[in-house]
């Protein structure tokens, strides 16, 4: 570092590498088979009905001012009835609006995380939900997470007598691994946390994109507005990530905190993206939309895993997800992830390596794969790519 004054937090902004992919990615001027971001299909974006929308909504001048820092009302309304149409037994003073999930997690942390504070989080987790919490000087303890998510049993064993301020999962469709926090699990969790006091950061944005088995109450639903449950959502996974556009839900008695640390932040959300995801919810599409993607994503994640069993079958395991984006391959030869990466994307084909999903580094033999992105037909010639690239760092 140089002389200038930095803050004693500076230290604690370690980036996503996650998201530089995209600028690495849009660096390169060959052909690259994208299981890299955590991005809808392309073709799954309601571009259509979105401009159709914006023809008339921000035609008017007033869509462009500055908007209610909770939210613009007829997107809090309709976020409100959409939560409802789920079976969400929500309510209006729970709901913050917030740019994107990630603003969601910045503003958990703002409000609940002091220097040195113990944030708990799953191994592997989603790094920028983990970067946020170091972003605000916590320390990480990483649990262990297996097909039923976050083993909860062996918590207590590693907080060795330590109280957590807070526990960050996500509990469906994890990002990275795909797996569910089974349902005896989220009671324990739930239980763990009260007995501690602790806070539970439920970070959410694929619940609502299930394609096989039976769903599970949230964290908030189970924990019947227990006000330690602090749950983040976001549009960007249902309908587009570029709008950045999420929420919280979270214990009333939050609402005007969050409203000032949103404040002291951005003042408040793009009030162009809500118009747009208001006439969206208003005019009813978001139903359709999701029986659509819910339908194309379990064929890509068949596509995905067929594709890995032809080419992977003798060198790796992966996980079966049950909705969402990601799965997660684990190489059994010995070969660096990090590695493969350069030569896999010469190769013509990206994915992130497993140790951008733990603070401490584990998982090199791993790496996080979207098949939500990529079509069946792509998916076949990037896992070939994929094979291709590791045979050059391993012969088999
Ligand atoms: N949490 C998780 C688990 C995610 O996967 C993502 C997006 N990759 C986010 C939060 C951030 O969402 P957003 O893009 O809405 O900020």
């Amino acid at each position: 570092m140089s002389a200038l004054p930095y803050a004693a937090r500076a230290a604690g902004l370690v980036g996503s590498v996650i998201d530089s992919s995209t600028s690495l990615l849009h660096k390169q001027t060959h052909d690259i088979v994208r299981f890299a971001m955590g991005s809808p299909a392309a073709e799954a974006v309601p571009s259509q009905i979105l401009s159709a929308i914006a023809a008339d909504e921000l035609a008017r001048p007033d869509a462009y001012d500055y908007a209610a820092t909770e939210g613009d009302p007829p997107l809090h309304a309709a976020l409100l009835e959409m939560l409802r149409g789920t079976g969400d037994e929500t309510t209006a003073d729970r709901l913050t609006v917030t740019a994107g999930g990630m603003q969601g997690l910045d503003l958990f942390c703002k409000i609940f995380v002091d220097p040195g504070d113990l944030v708990v989080v799953e191994s592997p987790t989603y790094t920028n939900g983990s970067a946020t919490a170091l972003s605000y000087g916590a320390e990480l303890l990483e649990v262990p997470v297996d097909d039923d998510g976050m083993i909860v049993d062996d918590l207590p064993k590693l907080l060795d007598g330590r109280r957590p301020k807070a526990i960050y999962t996500i509990p469906t469709f994890q990002n990275p691994s795909g797996a569910t926090l089974s349902l005896a699990r989220r009671h324990q969790l739930l239980e763990l946390a009260r007995s501690w006091g602790s806070m539970v950061i439920d970070d959410d944005p694929y619940g609502l994109l299930r394609f096989a088995g039976n769903p599970l109450p949230t964290l908030r639903e189970l924990g019947a507005g227990d006000p330690l449950v602090f749950s983040v959502r976001t549009f960007s996974k249902i309908v587009a990530p570029g709008l950045r556009v999420g929420w919280v839900d979270a214990d009333p008695e939050l609402q005007q905190l969050l409203i000032n640390a949103k404040q002291a932040m951005d003042t408040c959300t793009n009030l162009p993206a809500q118009r747009l995801l208001a006439g969206f919810l208003a005019g009813g599409h978001l139903a359709d939309h999701l029986v659509r993607q819910r339908a194309e994503y379990r064929l890509r994640k068949e596509a995905m895993h067929a594709a890995l069993t032809e080419h992977f079958g003798d060198i790796a395991r992966w996980t079966d997800p049950e909705g969402g984006f990601f799965l997660w391959v684990t190489l059994e030869n010995g070969i660096n992830t990090e590695e493969l990466f350069e030569i896999a994307l010469a190769e013509g084909v990206a994915f992130i390596p497993g140790p951008a999903f733990s603070p401490s580094g584990r998982f090199s033999d791993a790496f996080r794969i979207c098949f939500a992105s990529t079509t069946p037909d792509r998916i076949q010639e990037g896992v070939t790519r994929l094979r291709r690239a590791a045979d050059k760092l391993a012969p088999s």
